[in-house]
């Protein structure tokens, strides 16, 4: 169960967690029409501080814009929520979930009068998939289920509907024992995981794939293409299919919530070793170091929260 907090932002005010709550008739509930976020807070040496905030909220209103919806509220009030609801509970590691979302008025499909909620909370969320996947790497499963292309969905949004794919995706794979879904896009090349953008590192370069793919256009994938050349390592983007997975010498997953996580096996055979990748591991330790404030080349992606009021306008 999602670990409680004591305070929500929901709608301009800071309620207690049991109060943000809302009516069954809520648009929302019924067609999945909403947007999100998720974001990390993260305690460092300078106090908490939030990993690349103004990029998600620039992607919360990019994905509202791609169903036209208004958010009623400007990108700085939702930055200053999302600082204000970590401070209101003390928080220092924590997850920060904006969600904008069609409420209670009409029931037909188009929303037309409906309103657009917002509502932000931040709880504790501990390693995404488990300690063990990142320590010995994940156990993964390529889906039967394929990632909707852009004919059916702006697949650049992250929208809440939108992830009933990835529910399926990952449903499957736990009930057959896997941590973790890939699914594969509708022209057969891997897509993503159920919430995860995906690399692989073969013979010292490194690749992934990019929104032709059909994939979420992560934060954590923007940010380690900018700092690989940091450590001497080229990139590449490329249609990625199923057999370069599997010849690689290391695969690994990232995301806000996953961070960089090894993975160990795809359908049961092993990548490289099979076990967590040592430049993985390299790379999820050097963005580790980024996040938590100890590589002053990227402090610019963080909002430290004691400087809210001097880093709200940064990029
Ligand atoms: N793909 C999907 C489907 C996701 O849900 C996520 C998590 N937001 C990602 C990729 C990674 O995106 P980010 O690095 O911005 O968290």
């Amino acid at each position: 169960m999602t670990d409680k907090a004591k305070y929500i932002w929901t709608n301009g005010s800071i309620v207690e967690w049991d109060k943000a709550v809302v009516h069954v008739m809520t648009h929302a509930i019924h067609y999945g029409s909403g947007v999100f976020e998720g974001i990390k807070g993260y305690n460092t040496d300078n106090g908490v501080s939030i990993f690349r905030l103004s990029d998600h909220i620039d992607r919360l209103f990019e994905s509202a814009a791609k169903y036209k919806m208004a958010i009623p509220y400007s990108h700085d009030e939702i930055f200053s929520a999302c600082i204000d609801v970590v401070k209101k509970n003390n928080f220092t590691d924590c997850y920060i979930r904006p969600v904008a979302f069609y409420g209670y008025d009409t029931l037909g499909v188009d929303p037309k009068n409906c309103p657009v909620d917002v509502s932000v909370a931040a709880f504790f969320w501990g390693a995404y998939l488990g300690e063990d996947a990142i320590n010995n790497g994940a156990k993964v499963k390529i889906s039967e289920w394929k990632r909707f292309n852009s004919s059916s969905f702006p697949v650049s949004a992250k929208a809440a509907g939108q992830y009933m794919n990835s529910m399926l995706a990952v449903q499957d794979a736990r009930a057959n024992g896997y941590d973790e879904a890939i699914l594969l896009n509708q022209d057969g090349n891997v897509a993503e995981g159920s919430g995860q953008n995906i690399f692989y590192i073969k013979d010292g370069k490194v690749y992934t794939n990019d929104k032709t793919a059909s994939i979420l256009m992560g934060i954590t994938r923007d940010s380690i293409l900018q700092f690989l050349p940091e450590l001497g390592l080229e990139s590449s983007i490329i249609d990625i299919s199923v057999d370069d997975l599997l010849n690689a010498d290391e695969v690994f997953f990232c995301g806000t919530a996953s961070e960089i996580t090894p993975v160990a096996e795809i359908n049961d055979l092993k990548i490289g070793s099979g076990f967590a990748g040592e430049l993985t591991l390299k790379l999820r330790k050097y963005y580790l170091d980024i996040v938590f404030g100890r590589n002053s080349l990227y402090s610019r992606w963080l909002t430290n929260i004691a400087l809210s009021s001097q880093t709200s306008l940064q990029k």
